[in-house]
């Protein structure tokens, strides 16, 4: 067991509260797409890492953090933007004391792997001093990076993340530069790791094999790659 850096990874919203959305998605179904998957290649690559929520459950700012703060050395919390349709682009936010360094790695990451502009790297602080987002304000010692994949409002960003081979790849691209911040070594994914166990969908259990077929017939159609398995 290595002694590394550890790392909780942050899906956005969830449950009651959506966060934006946009063209029939919402925010918190992809912020939890891309989490689950960081979380399962930060754990296959040796990582100690965790999650603040793994299904569509409600977490408020102090729920969310409570449980994590000052007990992870990194978090990353995933964002997607909406604004007016016309703004684009990845930003990352890090804390009003912390090095960018971090967060310029990871903006440049992802925009790269997704194609999009990368839009700004900053911080912001409230009246008081302290940092305006609580992801950086409550989260004691654990060093945050609020990243924001694009604008799920605007058409060509949200086009881009509708395609599975650019969310995976911008979702790569943060395990890479986490990997590297940790001290981990970092392997990117076999072509059979990625088809068998990161997409593998079981879409019904038949007891006639003309319904299996039906189903198999209606996905390839769709698109996806359908096996009917006797068992
Ligand atoms: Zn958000």
């Amino acid at each position: 067991m290595s002694m590394g850096k550890s790392i909780i990874i942050d899906a956005g919203h969830g449950g009651s509260d959506p966060g934006a959305t946009a063209f029939g998605v919402k925010e918190k179904d992809w912020t939890l797409k891309i989490s689950l998957y960081q979380y399962e290649r930060l754990k296959e690559l040796g990582a100690a890492v965790a999650l603040t929520r793994s299904k569509d459950t409600t977490l408020d700012s102090a729920a969310r953090t409570k449980v994590f703060r000052g007990q992870y050395d990194y978090c990353i919390s995933n964002h997607w933007n909406a604004f007016n349709g016309k703004a684009r682009g990845v930003e990352t936010i890090h804390s009003i004391f912390a090095d960018k360094t971090f967060a310029s790695q990871l903006a440049k990451a992802v925009s790269n792997a997704s194609g999009l502009p990368l839009r700004r790297v900053f911080s912001k602080k409230n009246a008081s001093g302290t940092d305006w987002y609580f992801m950086h304000r409550l989260t004691g010692t654990t060093k945050t990076v609020i990243i924001e994949y694009g604008f799920l409002d605007h058409k060509e960003d949200h086009a881009r993340y509708r395609t599975d081979a650019i969310f995976y790849a911008a979702a790569e691209s943060v395990v890479e530069v986490v990997c590297k911040e940790l001290g981990i070594r970092y392997k990117a994914p076999s072509e059979k790791a990625a088809a068998t166990s990161l997409y593998r969908v079981q879409n019904g259990a038949f007891s006639k094999k003309e319904q299996a077929e039906a189903l198999a017939k209606k996905l390839t159609g769709a698109g996806f790659e359908a096996v009917i398995v006797k068992g």
